[in-house]
């Protein structure tokens, strides 16, 4: 077969263990998944009400005109401005396959979401990644490492893993700075989450700059993962590029009702947010009790250094019920990733590590 080399070296997207193999493997009869940012409240009530009324023959709406009548009017953009996806995983590689090619390069953070490399090796596009500098995106050295080949800048804030985000003048002084013929992507699938004051507006930044797309998604505080479905906000221009790339029928009936119900109740969204504040509280209390360092998290995750084998915390863990994601796979070696839970499930964990971390080593621990 003639595969694109590139293809060869990539391996495909690890999913992390299933709740029912866990709990085979441990014996036990209870599971917290905290390891994929998803939404411990689950959804809203509204959401499950309105899909039973579906007809599952007929094919969706390919223009998904319900959803984008409700986005457009909660987020005061046009309807043209709009773009979805199966889930925003799939704007990434829309946007990707639109722009990036053999001689492009694309400029990006590490670590960050890793779905950006991905797609970009796929293509064969070149990829000049930028360290972190403590945790957040070095927009400096991005703009330093943006040439005359550089298709696509990915920005990620809140940053997928560490959770820290960009203020609004150093965001806007990027924006202005990049060439007008790199697409800037902005990446803020964790942005209901965000409370920290000095955030920037992106929706207002869409209107001054055409080179400018925020993706955003129902995957995370809306509790909508199963279905897949997220969004792109840009310029018309954009949008109109971008749209022949699109699969015809790519958000399915479900996911479009299913937006449409958890958009319609806020309510549950503010709820979410403030728990998931007070979670974050709890975590950031214990690692100062025990002296661990941690980023100030605007998502609903926290990145802890245990200065351990990230594999071995992960895996402690594991056989106490937990499943997290160890930093080993995240560019964080000695880090573990923790989705903020309810409160019980923060305070169960919270007690799981304690004992951890009082142990002397975790290999007696474990
Ligand atoms: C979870 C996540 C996504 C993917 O979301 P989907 O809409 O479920 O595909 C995209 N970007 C970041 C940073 C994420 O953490």
């Amino acid at each position: 077969m003639k595969w694109k080399k590139q293809i060869l070296s990539l391996t495909p997207y690890q999913p992390g263990r299933s709740i029912d193999q866990v709990k085979r493997q441990y014996g036990l009869d209870k599971i917290v998944k905290l390891a994929s940012n998803e939404n411990p409240f689950g959804c809203s009530q509204k959401v499950a009400d309105r899909i039973e009324k579906l007809s599952f023959a007929l094919y969706p709406d390919g223009y998904a005109t319900g959803l984008r009548e409700s986005l457009s009017q909660h987020l005061k953009v046009d309807s043209g401005q709009l773009i979805f996806g199966n889930g925003s995983d799939e704007l990434i590689m829309m946007i990707s396959r639109a722009l990036l090619k053999p001689g492009t390069n694309t400029v990006m953070a590490a670590p960050t979401f890793p779905q950006y490399k991905h797609n970009a090796v796929i293509e064969g596009s070149d990829v000049k990644e930028v360290p972190l500098i403590n945790g957040a995106h070095d927009l400096d050295g991005m703009l330093a490492a943006i040439d005359e080949n550089t298709a696509v800048v990915w920005v990620c804030s809140p940053n997928n893993p560490t959770g820290a985000y960009i203020k609004d003048g150093a965001l806007r002084s990027f924006v202005q700075q990049v060439p007008k013929d790199v697409l800037i992507v902005l990446d803020e699938a964790y942005y209901e989450y965000v409370d920290a004051e000095d955030y920037y507006d992106s929706i207002s930044l869409i209107e001054s700059f055409e080179n400018l797309i925020v993706l955003r998604t129902f995957s995370k505080i809306y509790g909508l993962a199963s279905f897949r479905s997220g969004y792109g906000i840009a310029q018309k221009t954009i949008i109109d590029a971008l749209e022949p790339v699109r699969e015809p029928f790519n958000l399915n009936s479900l996911a479009q009702a299913a937006s449409i119900a958890a958009l319609e109740d806020q309510k549950f969204i503010q709820n979410c947010k403030k728990a998931n504040r007070e979670g974050l509280k709890l975590y950031y209390k214990f690692c100062e009790k025990h002296n661990l360092s941690y980023y100030p998290s605007q998502g609903n995750f926290i990145l802890i250094d245990f200065g351990l084998d990230g594999n071995d915390v992960f895996q402690y863990l594991l056989e106490r019920g937990y499943i997290v994601r160890s930093g080993q796979a995240l560019g964080f070696p000695t880090s573990v990733r923790i989705t903020v839970g309810s409160t019980e499930q923060n305070e169960e964990i919270i007690e799981k590590l304690e004992m951890m971390v009082t142990e002397n080593s975790i290999k007696k621990a474990l």
